[in-house]
């Protein structure tokens, strides 16, 4: 049978405000939009027709000018140490990544804001294929309710953290739309704002707008001068350099009642000297917060390295001891190029994205 879906609108591309305007526009009364809001976003169902607190009649009249599409995903790719990677397959023929990391009975899932990056972070995978487009509200949370759909029966989400591909903070509104239908406890996913983090590379504009939302911040500092900020993450670096930065900061944590977060990639000889840890703890100074060690995770084609374990070692003692609260994050998923900076490959491949400056290096080296 043939049906005339371009017609149809997706309800899942409309906000509460228009769905609750579609029932009105069919005399419903106002609860009726809070069922079909829960059958969506509570229950994950994939077509009108299953919501059966509505009577056929109803359904019948939504069917005839909406419908429901869900972003499919891609068979799950699972590491050796359960981390588990798919692809959000897009309408456009992109897609886009998301992980779930498993820690005992810990379930995290990573998830990507935009397909590709504006920003330019040398040490980044994702920077490398460019930038595509910023994900719909719809195309964020379709990545949770598919990471949800590969857990057990007994088994939830514990946390949500968007460190996927992309930069959340430059796709603001998309990204606030998504957390409202994550968080909402009425008839959204129920996530407390909590157990959400949202990783920035450090759009200072929208840290305010982001405190509002009730959910965590962290930072990607990986840097200890503006100058090595400058040769790691140019972009970001050339809007707010790193005392914009950390001033923007220090008065979040000000504000905030929660601790902030700041990752700081270790990169060979780039970044992990003493010399490092004794500025970082400086900078720091006087900031309510905890810092997350990323040791560099290596990808073909990147010209940086991990530091040994001893040089990771002696740089979270030397942190450590400068007072601040530091903790190493555990590589997972790398056999998958699911690990942090990772994302990016098994996307573009997919889409049939050449990652431009990947293959500029590759053909520089391959040039007699
Ligand atoms: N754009 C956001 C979110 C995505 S990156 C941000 O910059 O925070 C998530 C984290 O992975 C960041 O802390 C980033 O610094 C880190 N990262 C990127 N590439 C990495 C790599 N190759 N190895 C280890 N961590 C990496």
């Amino acid at each position: 049978m043939m049906t005339n879906s371009g017609a149809l609108k997706n309800l899942l591309d409309l906000s509460v405000g228009e769905i609750e305007a579609l029932g009105s526009k069919m005399g419903w009364p106002r609860y009726r939009a809070g069922q079909v809001l829960k059958w969506i976003y509570q229950n994950g169902v994939s077509s009108i027709s299953e919501m059966t607190n509505l009577s056929k009649v109803d359904r019948d009249r939504l069917q005839a000018v909406a419908t429901i599409c869900r972003v499919p995903p891609s068979v799950p790719e699972v590491a050796d140490d359960g981390t588990t990677k798919f692809l959000g397959l897009l309408d456009d023929g992109l897609a886009v990544e998301t992980v779930m990391i498993p820690e005992g009975h810990r379930r995290t899932v990573c998830v990507s804001s935009q397909v590709g990056c504006t920003l330019d972070c040398g040490f980044c995978l994702t920077a490398q294929i460019g930038f595509r487009r910023n994900l719909a509200p719809r195309e964020i949370v379709d990545q949770v309710w598919n990471a949800r759909r590969l857990l057990g029966k007994d088994e939830s989400i514990s946390s949500l953290v968007f460190m996927g591909m992309g930069e959340p903070l430059l796709n603001f509104e998309s990204l606030a739309e998504a957390i409202r239908r994550l968080t909402n406890v009425d008839w959204g996913m129920g996530f407390s704002p909590r157990r959400i983090t949202v990783s920035t590379a450090g759009w200072v504009p929208r840290f305010q707008d982001l405190q509002q939302l009730g959910v965590n911040l962290a930072i990607s500092l990986n840097a200890t001068t503006t100058h090595q900020r400058h040769l790691l993450m140019p972009a970001i670096n050339k809007r707010f350099d790193l005392m914009q930065l950390i001033e923007a900061s220090r008065a979040y944590a000000k504000r905030s009642d929660r601790r902030l977060t700041f990752e700081y990639v270790l990169i060979a000889r780039v970044n992990d000297s003493l010399d490092d840890a004794k500025r970082l703890i400086k900078l720091l100074n006087g900031i309510r917060c905890k810092v997350n060690l990323i040791p560099f995770n290596e990808y073909s084609g990147s010209p940086y390295q991990r530091p040994s374990q001893d040089t990771i070692d002696l740089f979270q003692q030397a942190v450590r001891k400068g007072g601040l609260d530091v903790y190493l994050r555990r590589s997972r998923g790398d056999d998958v190029l699911g690990a942090c900076g990772q994302l990016g490959r098994m996307a573009a491949e997919a889409a049939h994205i050449v990652p431009t400056r990947l293959l500029r290096k590759v053909s520089a080296h391959a040039q007699p």
